[in-house]
């Protein structure tokens, strides 16, 4: 079976009227379908920016990205993006906020009114469905947001250190919350985070990216109890992955956001 997503030789510079800036060189990588694939790397390094341009918001200064076999633009409907904030509205109830893709693209069908509904129910929310988002705790909040990604029925998840704003406690839970939903809904998954632990505790593989421009320093399949996810941190070999991906990345640029 081929890669769901294929990375080739991806480069990107960014270009201002007074500078280039080099942010991705030569990145390569594959990932199967329904891995969970997670990709470390200092702050700065380029994570965003490999995320942007698998999106399709970016397009490739050299290299190409293919989807199913396709160019990203051909497969735009295969991927959605969850950014660092949940980005959930105010003025929106949840619903509503829920089924924000499918209203943009003017795509709103009964359909998906439903499956919307059906997810919220699924994952504890239907209680919410009316509720604004600042009546919710941070976990919820997250649920929702990422219940939102999946109403489009995606097949490739792109989440950028979706956990930032939480606080350690929270972060554990819904960690394992977010874990849980993803394995249930057979989604393929890419993962930025600058937390090696959380990544660890969560993906297939691990990719280690150097300091700016991203290139790959090491790709780490990480052997540890799948039916667990927070938990794996209490598992034999849990440190010994934390030392190495830890090393790869030099105490210096670990935990700066
Ligand atoms: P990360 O997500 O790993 O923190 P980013 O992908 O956001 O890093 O950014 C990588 C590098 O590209 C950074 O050094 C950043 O300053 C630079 N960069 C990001 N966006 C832009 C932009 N729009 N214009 C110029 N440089 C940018
Ligand atoms: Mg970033």
């Amino acid at each position: 079976m081929s890669a769901l997503l294929e990375v080739r030789k991806l480069s990107y510079i960014y270009h201002s009227p007074d500078a280039e800036t080099q942010a991705i060189s030569e990145v390569s990588f594959g990932i199967e379908r329904e891995e969970f694939v997670a990709i470390v790397g200092p702050s700065g390094c380029g994570k965003t920016t490999i995320l942007s341009l698998i999106a399709g918001i970016l397009e490739p200064s050299s290299g190409e990205i293919l989807l199913d076999g396709k160019p990203v633009k051909e497969a735009a409907g295969l991927t959605a993006f969850m950014p660092q904030r949940d980005q959930l509205f105010e003025w929106r109830n949840i619903l509503r906020n829920v089924l924000l893709g499918p209203e943009i693209r003017r795509q709103k069908t009964p359909e998906n009114v439903k499956f919307a509904r059906s997810l919220l129910k699924k994952y504890g929310l239907s209680d919410f469905e009316k509720k604004r988002p600042s009546e919710l705790s941070g976990g919820m909040r997250q649920r929702a947001a990422l219940i939102r990604t999946l109403v489009t029925s995606p097949e490739l998840l792109l989440l950028d250190e979706p956990f930032s704003a939480l606080d350690f406690q929270t972060r554990l839970t819904v960690c394992d919350d977010v874990y849980r939903i993803i394995r249930e809904e057979k989604k393929t998954v890419v993962f930025v985070t600058h937390d090696i632990a959380e990544a660890i505790s969560m993906a297939d593989r691990v990719i280690v990216l150097t300091e700016r421009p991203a290139r790959i320093k090491n790709i780490y399949t990480i052997d540890l109890d799948k039916s667990l996810s927070p938990l794996r941190r209490r598992e034999l070999g849990f440190a010994d992955y934390f030392k190495r991906i830890w090393s790869d990345l030099e105490v210096k640029n670990v935990g700066r956001t």
